[in-house]
């Protein structure tokens, strides 16, 4: 039995017409005008949102016109019409010259996967589109450069048993299986997602559990893949009961993009069977504003709503959401949606990677360019997973530019300087080290420091309210 939802469009790709039948006329420059231009409004209020965004009726009523609006809501449907050829990419959108010679020569590389209602977020015409970019192969990606790897991260080499990555002492990434609904171009794992061989069979579901439950120092479990609420309901449900009964696994996270790509997967069942194994966290994966629509947003208030803490992981890329406009307001309305801003990466040195990759410079001009300018709950942790499994390595601007004496010297988020007391201190008091230099007794130094001046005993450290 198939486990994940594909369970009619199994991994690698086929050439079958999904989307389009051949008699159906091309849609009208008015309606391809309108899927083109359309831009979700953002509402506050999830139970007054639209079912569907203005981008997707508009999409939905160019190419998919006998399609109900249920159907179109339903995953299943959703996921049975991923559009992964050329052929029926092309009927949908303009393609580029270099998108389509990368479509022709992917071969089995990262297959290319994108749900009716992402690709409905895409413009039809302009190939510079930051979103577009994410989801449809450019030939740069077939570009190697010095520095890039199949595996930059080295997480096969930090493998004890299949499908799992185990890095830190206390945590670990059990990839559950490769399967996405929408390949991400940039994706780290793109070595294997995809690729069919990571599936979710129950042995080797067991040996990863085995080696969990004879790892006691594991506390922290973050499914990963692929996408593991690809999963149906009951797999993910048997995986999260397993790992509930190991005594020593206190913190479960789901890792997923779903919210974004197929935010129709978050359904009311999906939602019952997850708020059985709490405490559960998630860590969703939003990259640009315009993925913030309705249906994201209505998503997010389900799993929020159900006592599921959500943190972004955003991958920072160039061209997409390398400026401080665009990441302020993604990070604004992920706020909206209950979304904590958590990761900024830095992207990963994959092969084929650099037409993505900014300068770190860039990342922190926009840290900085957020810091102080927004709220702080929307200024996420900038890291770079060093290359070689290193780990998580954080990074921010320089505000503490030195110090002056007993002052340290700050940089605010104006570029003000500012000066902050931050007394050397000595490692022994300086009225002892004194006394004994002087050939006092130990006690009697003591009893000099008792009958300190109080403005020289202040110097001796800090024993304010958090003393
Ligand atoms: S959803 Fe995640 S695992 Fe899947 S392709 Fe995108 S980045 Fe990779």
């Amino acid at each position: 039995m198939n486990d994940a939802l594909n369970v009619a469009n199994s991994e690698p790709p086929s050439t079958r017409s999904e989307v389009i039948q051949e008699d159906e006329p091309p849609p009208s420059p008015a309606v391809l005008h309108q899927f083109n231009e359309a831009r979700p409004p953002f509402l506050l209020n999830a139970k007054k949102l639209a079912r569907m965004s203005p981008a997707s009726r508009a999409y939905k009523r160019a190419f998919h016109k006998e399609t109900t609006d249920r159907e179109w809501n339903d995953w299943h449907w959703q996921v049975k019409n991923r559009l992964r050829s050329l052929e029926h990419i092309e009927k949908v959108i303009e393609l580029s010259p270099d998108e389509r010679a990368a479509i022709e020569q992917g071969g089995s590389m990262l297959p290319i996967g994108i749900t009716p209602y992402y690709m409905s977020l895409l413009s039809r015409l302009n190939a510079r589109q930051g979103l577009r970019r994410t989801v449809i192969p450019s030939l740069q990606e077939f570009v190697r450069l010095p520095g890039e790897a199949d595996d930059p991260l080295a997480e096969d080499s930090h493998s004890p048993v299949p499908g799992i990555v185990h890095r830190y002492p206390d945590r670990i990434l059990f990839l559950v299986l490769d399967y996405c609904t929408t390949y991400c171009r940039y994706c780290t794992r793109s070595r294997v997602v995809g690729h069919g061989e990571i599936t979710a069979s129950s042995a080797r579901l067991e040996q990863a559990l085995d080696y969990i439950r004879r790892t006691p120092t594991i506390r922290d479990v973050l499914l990963s893949g692929g996408d593991p609420l690809s999963l149906k309901d009951e797999k993910l449900d048997w995986i999260l009961t397993k790992l509930r009964e190991i005594p020593h696994v206190e913190f479960v996270r789901i890792g997923t993009k779903m919210p974004a790509v197929l935010p129709q997967r978050i359904t009311p069942e999906l939602i019952k069977m997850l708020k059985k194994h709490h405490p559960l966290w998630m860590s969703v994966h939003f990259l640009h504003p315009d993925e913030c629509t309705p249906e994201a947003f209505r998503a997010c208030s389900k799993l929020a709503d159900a006592g599921i803490p959500l943190g972004c992981q955003t991958v920072l890329l160039k061209g997409v959401n390398d400026d401080v406009e665009t990441m302020k307001s993604l990070m604004h309305k992920l706020l909206l949606m209950r979304v904590r801003p958590y990761y900024l990466y830095q992207c990963d040195p994959i092969s084929g990677s650099a037409h993505f990759r900014t300068t770190v410079q860039k990342g922190l001009e926009i840290i900085q360019g957020l810091r102080g300018h927004t709220t702080g709950y929307a200024v996420p942790q900038y890291v770079i997973d060093a290359p070689g499994g290193g780990g998580k390595i954080p990074l921010q601007p320089e505000y503490l530019v030195g110090r002056e004496g007993d002052h340290l010297v700050l940089k605010n988020f104006e570029g003000k300087t500012f000066h902050y007391p931050d007394p050397v201190v000595p490692e022994r008091p300086p009225v002892a080290a004194e006394a004994e230099t002087n050939g006092y007794s130990r006690r009697s130094a003591l009893r000099t420091l008792r009958e300190a001046p109080e403005d020289l005993l202040s110097n001796q450290g800090h024993l304010c309210h958090s003393g």
